[in-house]
């Protein structure tokens, strides 16, 4: 049995939150939560038509606002375990800031609550699947990624022909660099479902994607030239 991915696209920042589907149990998991309301009443309107859901946890690529800035919304009506990266707790502690920060101070909202702060290679049991947990900071101090045997949920770590910012106050591209690489190193079969835009695979963004040329260059792999965006690259 495999695990059922739906893709809600929400908010001003257009980010992608998803909802993981054991098949074998019907346990979900809901993945990065939008900045505002509108993840809640797509989900409400998804159950119901579908249903009403069997949510098990939520899951955070990291804590910029779009990706966890409703998560406190989400919880007064999925009252379940929330993971978080650990590293990044220093980002997580200015949410309810994060609207101001960016201009938008309308947005800001007290914080949600962190049950598990997770390291690189934490196990998550969401009913038969195992999600694995891939540490791959530089965008923010713990953006990670949850990965089963065919999929992989990346946050803003790489995008289709993109890589996650790495210019905001607690980014850094020198992590960003080697985590790049150790994500590249995943099988590339892997369906890879971004913090923003389409799906691809690691496979296609190896070969394709203009800031992963240093990438080609050591493994040996023809490509486009691409993009010299930070040291080592
Ligand atoms: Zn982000």
């Amino acid at each position: 049995m495999a695990m059922k991915i739906r893709t809600f696209t929400v908010g001003m920042f257009q980010v992608n939150t998803y909802l993981l589907t054991d098949e074998a149990t019907g346990q979900s998991a809901i993945l990065d939560t939008g900045e505002d309301d509108e993840l809640l009443e797509r989900l409400a309107r998804f159950e119901a038509s579908e249903g009403s859901l069997d949510v098990r946890m939520i899951l955070l690529t990291h804590t910029h606002i779009d990706h966890a800035g409703a998560l406190s919304l989400l919880q007064e009506r999925f009252d379940v375990p929330t993971y978080c990266p650990a590293a990044d707790r220093p980002l997580y502690e200015t949410l309810p800031m994060q609207g101001t920060m960016f201009g938008m101070p309308h947005l800001d909202r007290p914080k949600g609550r962190v049950d598990h702060w997770i390291e690189d290679g934490a196990e998550i049991q969401l009913g038969e699947t195992t999600l694995r947990f891939l540490s791959t900071p530089g965008h923010t101090p713990g953006q990670g990624c949850y990965y089963t045997d065919e999929d992989i949920l990346v946050g803003d770590t790489l995008f289709q022909g993109s890589i996650g910012r790495t210019d905001f106050p607690l980014s850094d591209p020198k992590l960003a660099v080697e985590s790049l690489r150790r994500l590249l190193a995943l099988p590339g079969h892997l369906r890879v479902h971004s913090g923003h835009g389409p799906v691809t695979t690691l496979d296609r963004e190896l070969r394709t994607n203009p800031f992963l040329a240093y990438l080609r260059r050591e493994r040996g792999i023809d490509g486009p030239p691409g993009i010299r965006w930070a040291p080592g690259t």
